[in-house]
């Protein structure tokens, strides 16, 4: 039993369907990258999970039966960060929008404002505390969203090309932020992309095309199938590509995305 179990779900916004029969179980605590190219049903997956889209009948998320009554109750439980996350500020200011969920709930200010510190350290977020988070720029509005989400801490992230306009090293920061949370504190993350050098932070990817899983294993031997990936269009990333020659050379005995050790191995 996973943390979310989606079992023969099928959608259609009109005549055809994205997913007809689809299944997919996520393990508690684990990271799992589902990625695929442009219409492959990422979004609306997303939007299914996130209640936006009603189709509940065949998902289950903690255990629970994802239907009307929990939706709510469920919710709670799930961290949504979106690639615009502007469609979901709804304060005046950073400091506010930090606090606004915890507010609704209810949660004392004593604990509110310790919380809010503690995300404002962690994304360093102190200059833009006053500012309006709508005149952000796009990355900055996305790290803004994901302290949003965290703050809550949920028992699943979900991350739909949520960091996809911050910069590259920012970015690597902010998913070792996220890798934290999600091995210390057990948080399951599912991180819907199309870059699949972000699978790196993850145990398991998952590749969709046309509504239907092509590729599914732990990570990293599931890049054995670069293949498959390479064919639908999906970027492989550089040191995937790098450890296989060097496999063939038998410089390498498997799949390494560690730059360090590759590079060592190389001048022994
Ligand atoms: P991805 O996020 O992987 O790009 P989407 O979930 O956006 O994929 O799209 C999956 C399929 O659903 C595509 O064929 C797309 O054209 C179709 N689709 C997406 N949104 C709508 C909509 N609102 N109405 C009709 N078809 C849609």
């Amino acid at each position: 039993m996973g943390v979310i179990d989606i079992k023969n779900l099928s959608f259609r916004y009109k005549r055809d369907f994205i997913f007809d029969n689809f299944s997919l179980s996520v393990e508690k605590g684990s990271w799992i990258t589902i990625a695929g190219p442009n219409g492959s049903g990422k979004t609306t997956l997303v939007k299914i999970l996130a209640g936006l889209l009603k189709n509940y009948s065949s998902i289950k998320i903690l255990n629970k039966e994802y239907n009307k009554k929990y939706e709510l109750g469920i919710r709670s439980e799930m961290g949504f960060v979106f690639d615009v996350p502007e469609n979901y500020f709804a304060c005046e200011t950073v400091e506010d929008e930090l606090a606004f969920a915890l507010e609704n709930m209810a949660v004392a200010p004593k604990t509110i404002k310790k919380k809010v510190d503690e995300m404002t350290k962690l994304f360093n977020l102190e200059e833009f505390l006053d500012k309006n988070p709508y005149e952000l720029s796009g990355g900055e509005k996305q790290i803004v969203a994901l302290a949003c989400a965290l703050i809550l801490e949920p028992r699943i992230l979900v991350l739909d090309e949520a960091l996809c306009m911050v910069d590259i090293n920012k970015r690597k920061q902010l998913l070792d932020i996220i890798k934290r949370y999600n091995t210390k504190k057990r948080i399951t993350v599912l991180s819907f992309t199309h870059n699949l050098e972000e699978a790196i932070y993850s145990d398991r990817l998952v590749i969709l095309n046309k509504g239907k899983i092509v590729v599914d294993g732990a990570f990293p031997n599931v890049f054995r199938e670069e293949r498959v990936m390479r064919k639908i269009g999906l970027e492989v990333p550089f040191m995937i590509e790098l450890s296989q020659k060097l496999k063939v050379y038998n410089i390498l005995s498997d799949i390494d995305l560690d730059m360090d050790k590759v590079v060592s191995k190389l001048w022994m």
